[in-house]
């Protein structure tokens, strides 16, 4: 399979004005600095990490609602940062989102029709009217909502309908490439798993492929075939789902994973706890060297404070951004208390 999207060293950077000199950059925000990854033609990427790692500015700036500082945007061989007017349009309408709140992202007045009509418009598809209606009905039905849907508004409809919704409205324009920003974590655990496989049955019908951006791992564990861990605007790991679950590898990854809850109280739980000193450090001023390593319970003296790793294969497909990811599966280096 080719890659139909590659990001190479893409950085987003955001300048902080000072309120008193007008227009003065006093500093940046490094929501994204220097993230590489590619997904193929088909495949689900999960992109997963804590609130502010940058993982949604990623997924933003690859459609360019935000625009990236640097790096290259390869999205089937079209240089995305370099589109504009029509061409960037055309683009766009080959890549779509799905947003966290199905609520907050569909405006409450429209009725459903309107909301899904509102995109071929802008994309110059809704010329024909019988077409067009042809066209919504077998959209609401491919996400398993009644005709009748589209003479209603999103507040009559649940939270995993309404998310049904914004389902609709990307694939209405019939997409390739689908970023979904949390597209569970606004619903009920018992919802959560439907939608899912309601995306999964469209990728099998469509052929399409999923950015999926989650801050929780058990989200992106079965629907994922790639997945990529963020910290501080950095990808950390990367690897197939099933070799990140079974053994991952970054001493970050490994926190995160031991902090999910066990789901049967009655089974023992044996794995590590790694409890992480501190709070996550500001993106408007991160560590130097490696950005995990005021919170690394691995940490070396004085390479991991001076030197930024880079994400390197250490085994088989599996990457990993740690100077000592090897001697750390081996158990050569003991983890150590972390000063708070
Ligand atoms: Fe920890 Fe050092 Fe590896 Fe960073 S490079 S994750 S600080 S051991």
């Amino acid at each position: 399979t080719e890659p139909l999207v590659e990001l190479r060293d893409v950085k987003v950077h955001f300048p902080i004005k000072s309120g008193l000199l007008v227009d003065r950059t006093v500093g940046y925000v490094y929501a994204v600095d220097g993230v590489s990854l590619s997904i193929n033609a088909g495949e689900t990427y999960g992109l997963v990490g804590e609130s502010g790692c940058g993982k949604s500015t990623l997924g933003r700036g690859l459609l360019r609602l935000v625009e990236p500082t640097d790096g290259e945007i390869v999205f089937d061989g079209i240089d995305v940062r370099s589109l504009k007017g029509e061409s960037l349009r055309r683009a766009r309408r080959r890549m779509q989102m799905i947003f966290q709140d199905p609520l907050s992202s569909l405006d409450p007045r429209q009725s459903v029709e309107s909301l899904l009509v509102e995109g071929l418009k802008a994309h110059g598809l809704a010329d024909d009217k019988a077409a067009t209606g042809k066209r919504l009905r077998e959209t609401l039905e491919a996400v398993g909502l009644p005709a009748s849907a589209l003479r209603k508004y999103p507040h009559e409809f649940s939270g995993g309908q309404r998310q049904r919704i914004g389902i609709a409205r990307a694939l209405v324009l019939n997409p390739e490439l689908i970023v979904a920003d949390e597209p569970v974590s606004a619903l009920d655990v018992s919802i959560q798993a439907q939608v899912l496989n309601l995306l999964e049955d469209l990728q099998n019908e469509r052929g399409l492929t999923y950015l999926i951006i989650a801050h929780d791992l058990a989200v992106v564990r079965h629907i994922a075939d790639t997945v990529g861990v963020m910290y501080l605007g950095g990808l950390v790991e990367e690897a197939s789902s099933d070799d990140l679950y079974r053994e991952p590898m970054h001493p970050y990854t490994r926190a995160l994973m031991s902090a999910v809850p066990v789901p049967d109280p009655l089974v023992e739980d044996r794995r590590e706890r790694i409890l992480l000193a501190g709070d996550l450090p500001s993106p408007t001023n991160p560590p130097a060297g490696c950005r995990f390593h005021t919170r690394c319970p691995w940490a070396q003296p004085t390479r991991c404070a001076d030197e930024r790793p880079a994400l390197r294969d250490v085994l088989g497909g599996h990457r990993v951004a740690c100077h000592y990811a090897e001697e750390i599966a081996a158990g050569r280096i003991r983890p150590h208390e972390v000063e708070p």
